[in-house]
């Protein structure tokens, strides 16, 4: 029957050509569910140091619940989209209070943690605990759209994707088989060049049987993303500088930064630059001397970053409840955004006192 050969042949490609992985071959659930959580949005290379880095210091579902956030996030830094390092720590709590400590196995429970979508929860349910729950994500739809022949992604052929993965997963190894398709699309059925000689379902792939695999599903061509100048200043009292930690919730929430903004339209950078300041501060600086500039790009836009080192000017800083002044050897006691290290990274170089 080809729905247990297409199932079939894509379990033996997979035990047979599986990349060692260290999340692959357990089944404790909170070390999948950390894998699954870290893996999103973020390539396999780059998460692995940063799991294997935190599951050696936090090893159990315990250590998580009771390290403060600022530790963890720390641990996260450089790792990007922070609300999943914030929203695990919430969940982690809520498991070790409301469940004993071990991860819900029922959806309903596991879904309606905080972070917890559906690909999450089809993805632990699935691997921890060898329920059949079909995993979707980029990857995977873009699988089923050869499969399937379906060029556009629409609600109606989302349900029909749906429709065959759950009439296709294995009952016996629902993980497996969910692990199976991720690992076919980001390795064999990439989007541009699908190399269809190796891959273990091309015989029930509409796209490959037609011949023109690649076109499913229709290529969207992305918009632009909106470009922002930003400044930000090194304020120095002596031998510390002043930094200040974002609110608890948007973007980068939780991290400590520099004050600083965006430029607005008309205004220098140094305009812009005193600017917010005194709006952030209530203080006007003394602009010293420009740092450098940097570039980083965010997944909705990108950013040019301009640093500069300031002085008190006359006026004290306003001193606020989230705020504190360092020496440059405490940066490593705070989790600050990405761009900052590239900031201190021309620091280190060019020294960091003025
Ligand atoms: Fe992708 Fe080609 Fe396999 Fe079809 S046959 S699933 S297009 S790699």
């Amino acid at each position: 029957m080809q729905t247990n050969r297409m199932t079939l042949s894509l379990l033996e490609w997979y035990n047979r050509e599986k990349r060692i992985l260290p999340f692959r071959n357990i089944d404790n659930p909170y070390k999948i569910w950390l894998s699954e959580i870290m893996l999103q949005q973020t390539q396999v290379d780059t998460m692995i140091p940063y799991f294997n880095r935190w599951i050696k210091k936090y090893p159990t579902l315990q250590s998580v619940a009771n390290e403060d956030q600022e530790k963890l996030l720390k641990m996260w830094e450089g790792l990007g989209y922070y609300s999943r390092c914030r929203n695990f720590h919430k969940a982690i709590k809520i498991v070790f209070n409301q469940y004993s400590g071990i991860v819900p196995n029922n959806w309903t429970d596991f879904r309606a943690l905080p972070g917890v979508g559906d690909y999450t929860a089809a993805a632990v349910l699935s691997i921890a605990y060898h329920q059949p729950y079909p995993v979707i994500d980029g990857n995977v739809k873009r699988v089923m759209a050869r499969l399937l022949g379906l060029k556009n992604l629409t609600k109606r052929n989302m349900s029909r994707m749906n429709r065959y993965l759950n009439e296709h997963i294995s009952k016996d190894f629902p993980g497996d088989f969910n692990q199976g398709m991720m690992e076919l699309g980001a390795g064999i059925c990439s989007p541009k060049n699908p190399d269809c000689g190796k891959c273990p379902v091309s015989n029930f792939c509409k796209g490959f049987l037609i011949g023109s695999p690649e076109s499913y599903p229709k290529y969207i061509k992305k918009e632009k993303t909106p470009h922002y100048e930003i400044v930000a200043g090194i304020i120095w009292r002596d031998d510390k500088f002043y930094i200040q930690k974002r609110g608890e919730k948007g973007m980068l929430a939780g991290l400590w930064e520099f004050p600083g903004g965006k430029v607005e339209k008309g205004e220098t950078l140094e305009e812009a630059l005193q600017r917010e300041i005194k709006e952030e501060c209530g203080a006007l600086p003394k602009v010293l001397k420009k740092i450098g500039t940097i570039k980083h790009a965010y997944t909705h836009f990108s950013i040019t970053f301009h640093g500069y080192h300031c002085e008190e000017n006359g006026t004290p800083l306003q001193n606020k409840e989230f705020s504190n002044w360092i020496r440059p050897d405490q940066i490593d006691d705070f989790p600050f955004p990405k761009a900052n290290h590239k900031l201190f990274s021309l620091l280190e170089e060019q020294g960091w006192y003025v």
